[in-house]
């Protein structure tokens, strides 16, 4: 049976508990409206670890549109049943006052974490305040936690690298390496990466979606099959497959995923991650690929 705790306290309780115990703890921080791709996480941290937590928390310091943040799917039931037939051990949840104390519930009172050099460009150029909002939960998270190994996904690659740079940052001060693990992208049988957003489309939109991991996979062809390593090649590759769509496309670049650049890397690349966010209507999406090894991800 899976313990559901209603505040960050609780959780820090029972995580204590658990140290006490000498018993290793998985973490894997959610927005809820759980879907396989954050299953997966659960199931590796399971498979990893003595005990695994999950959060639940809508964070409304990481949404720059409040009506993304109204109209994201919320069902904590649901979400509790699926962890208990996952791994879980542990869910919590809490509001924003009491995962920041003196904040009283506002915002603009909520002392925000610099996200660090990964935050720059893409994601975080297109969600003004975006990275901030998820450095300074994930730092209150891991404060509650204390994990030794926390799981993210690769298919928000930029947030998995300032999740590590925050971890790296606050290994001092918490005297506690956190292991940050990021995990392979879970994708419907169309390639669409699943997002709890994905609910929110319509069928016409979810098919257009697909093009999207398309895209990704043309630059990836381009790179294995044709040896195309110039980035504005392999950025026009994308768009040539984006442009006929519906879609409107935000970005469609390259990076080299060892040395995070606010802009696109000029010359031959040795390694590339290509990355793209599109809006189906009011949905927006976002999705990687890494071209160079072997990993399809
Ligand atoms: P979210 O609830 O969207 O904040 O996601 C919670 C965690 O699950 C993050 O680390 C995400 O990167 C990860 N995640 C979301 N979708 C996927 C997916 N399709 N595959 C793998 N991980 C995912």
């Amino acid at each position: 049976v899976i313990e559901r705790l209603e505040t960050p306290d609780l959780a820090a309780a029972w995580c204590a508990d658990r140290r006490a115990a000498v018993q290793t703890l998985g973490f894997v921080p959610t927005m809820g409206a759980l879907h396989e791709g954050h299953l997966g996480l659960v199931r590796r941290a399971a498979d990893e670890n003595e005990r695994v937590c999950v959060s639940v928390f809508v964070n409304p310091l990481q949404f720059n549109d409040p009506r993304d943040f109204e109209r994201y799917p919320r069902d904590f039931t649901a979400d509790a049943d699926l962890l208990a037939a996952n791994g879980c051990d542990m869910v919590f949840t809490g509001t924003l006052a009491e995962f920041f104390a003196g904040s009283e519930g506002d915002m603009e009172r909520v002392a925000r974490r610099d996200p660090g050099p990964a935050a720059a460009s893409l994601e975080g150029e297109h969600r003004p305040g975006h990275f901030e909002g998820v450095a300074t939960i994930v730092g209150r998270l891991f404060e509650v936690v204390e994990p030794d190994r926390a799981y993210f996904g690769l298919k928000d690659y930029q947030q998995s690298l300032v999740v590590t740079d925050v971890a790296r940052a606050m290994a001092h001060a918490m005297n506690r390496e956190i292991e940050v693990i990021a995990c392979p992208t879970a994708r419907e049988a169309s390639g669409l990466a699943r997002s709890s957003r994905n609910e929110l489309l319509s069928a016409a939109q979810r098919t257009e979606a697909a093009a999207i991991h398309r895209a990704l996979l043309a630059a990836r062809d381009a790179w294995h099959a044709e040896s195309v390593r110039d980035a504005a090649v392999l950025a026009a590759r994308m768009r040539a497959v984006l442009e006929p769509t519906s879609l409107v496309v935000e970005y469609a670049e390259l990076r080299d995923p060892e040395a995070w650049t606010a802009v696109q890397p000029a010359g031959p690349m040795e390694r590339a991650v290509a990355l793209v966010a599109a809006r189906a209507g009011e949905v927006r999406l976002i999705d990687n690929v890494r071209l160079d090894g072997a990993a399809r991800v």
